[in-house]
């Protein structure tokens, strides 16, 4: 029978990448808490009018990117494309909204049926944080600065760019919607089929076609901050003088508008050169319109997703993933001889006890000793443990061997088995320094 095969598009993390994803969530979850936020967990399926009336109907997402389909019960369901809404439905439902502050995050996998590509794929993973009750742009800078700060500690700030723009407010965009489907018309002969219908349902997103003939079109066009209040203008300004002070460099980019309609004020990118065509890492901005679209009291919001992949991508090709997240294996048990796995299970789990924040890992099904060996350097271990009999005995063993587990050096000593941890600690000390 053929062998099975996952569906295209969605990637298995295998046990050499996980490291680099586990590096990754810590050092994010880190950075969450010392920030102050909070986790929420929220399915990653939900009713697909959530999506419809959060994203918007005439959006890529959800026309075309959805898995959508009904349940047993006939009701419309579908796998969550990014985490706002779910994190705006769970929180509204349970009351953490109602005239309070919340600084959330999230993590965990989106779905969205894109064509799979370097940096795009059908199941990717996304951390998030929104803010909520907050005016702003004082919680837009620390939410930018959460990000900036993410990148610091990746070390990967002279990577990332920051880029801004200023959306103006729901009813901002309502007027230049208008006026630009008015000049869209005017070109209509110069579209392309989904810009034509873009124009008349959701004008702004034609700005962002990639197609050659329809930026020409667009010269000349309507400027949406031609059409941004004074309010809109005045929240962003401050965002840029509150960056400068936190040492945050942006640019401006008048294109950025994002693929959501529910944004208001300003949005942001986070971009990166290294990646080739998938070049954004971070996108978010305000949405204080979308609680009470989807039910609640008018809140206030804002928040910004990661692409994981994305990052994990980037930090494996820059090389910066620290040596030791590489490692399964600090320390090495080799048994060689017989009658040693009862003494061997105990002395591992003295050393696991002493030395906690090692991993140990204790070589099981017997095996050559130069056969054992090689998997304890395979394994990354700075030091193996060997216990070692040549005869048939039922004494206990007396002596071990600590052995470092460097290329250039077979450097090893014999020490009493009741002496170990001590010793050990010793080895430690001197492979730190
Ligand atoms: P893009 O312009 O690359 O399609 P987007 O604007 O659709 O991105 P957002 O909805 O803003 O993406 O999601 C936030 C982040 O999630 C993106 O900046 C990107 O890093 C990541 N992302 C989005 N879609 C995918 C995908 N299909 N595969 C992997 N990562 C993705
Ligand atoms: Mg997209």
């Amino acid at each position: 029978m053929a062998k099975l095969q996952a569906i295209r598009g969605m990637n298995d993390i295998l046990p050499d990448q996980s490291l680099s994803w586990q590096y990754l969530e810590s050092v994010f979850q880190r950075i969450v808490k010392r920030f102050g936020y909070q986790e929420i967990r929220f399915p990653i399926m939900e009713r697909t009018e959530l999506f419809k009336r959060s994203i918007g109907e005439v959006t890529d997402i959800v026309e075309k990117e959805m898995y959508t389909f009904d349940d047993r019960n006939g009701d419309s369901v579908s796998m969550r494309p990014e985490g706002t809404a779910g994190c705006v439905r769970a929180a509204n439902q349970h009351g953490l909204l109602y005239n309070q502050q919340q600084r959330l995050w999230y993590s965990g996998p989106m779905f969205r049926h894109e064509r799979p590509q370097k940096g795009r794929y059908r199941q990717f993973h996304q951390f998030g944080v929104e803010a909520f009750g907050i005016a702003g742009p004082d919680i837009d800078a620390e939410i930018l600065q959460l990000s900036a700060t993410l990148w610091k500690e990746l070390s990967l700030s002279e990577f990332l760019t920051l880029e801004i723009n200023n959306i103006g407010s729901a009813e901002d965009r309502k007027r230049y919607g208008l006026a630009l489907t008015k000049f869209l018309k005017s070109k209509a002969g110069q579209l392309d089929e989904d810009a034509r219908n873009r124009m008349l349902t959701n004008p702004m997103r034609v700005l962002e076609s990639k197609i050659p003939e329809v930026q020409e079109a667009l010269e000349g066009c309507p400027n949406l901050q031609d059409f941004v209040s004074e309010k809109s203008q005045e929240h962003y300004l401050k965002l840029q003088s509150l960056l400068t002070r936190a040492n945050i460099p942006f640019i401006e980019n008048a294109h950025l508008v994002r693929g959501l309609d529910y944004y208001n004020y300003c949005v942001y990118e986070w971009t990166t050169e290294s990646l080739g065509a998938q070049g954004a890492v971070c996108g978010g901005g305000r949405y204080d319109g979308l609680v009470e679209m989807l039910g609640g009291k008018p809140t206030l919001a804002a928040g910004f997703a990661i692409g994981a992949e994305r990052l994990v991508l980037m930090l494996d090709s820059l090389g910066k993933i620290p040596k030791e997240a590489h490692n399964p294996a600090d320390v090495y048990v080799l048994v060689v001889g017989v009658n040693l796995a009862e003494q061997a299970l105990e002395l591992v789990q003295r050393i696991r006890t002493e030395y906690p924040q090692l991993a140990v890992v204790l070589h099981c099904g017997g095996g050559k000793y130069n056969s054992q060996l090689k998997k304890a350097f395979s394994s990354g271990a700075r030091f193996a443990v060997v216990l070692e009999r040549e005869e048939t005995g039922s004494d206990d063993l007396k002596n071990v061997k600590i052995r470092r587990l460097l290329e250039d050096s077979a450097v090893s000593e014999t020490v009493e088995i009741t002496n170990i941890l001590p010793k050990l600690g010793e080895f430690l000390q001197n492979s730190d320094s």
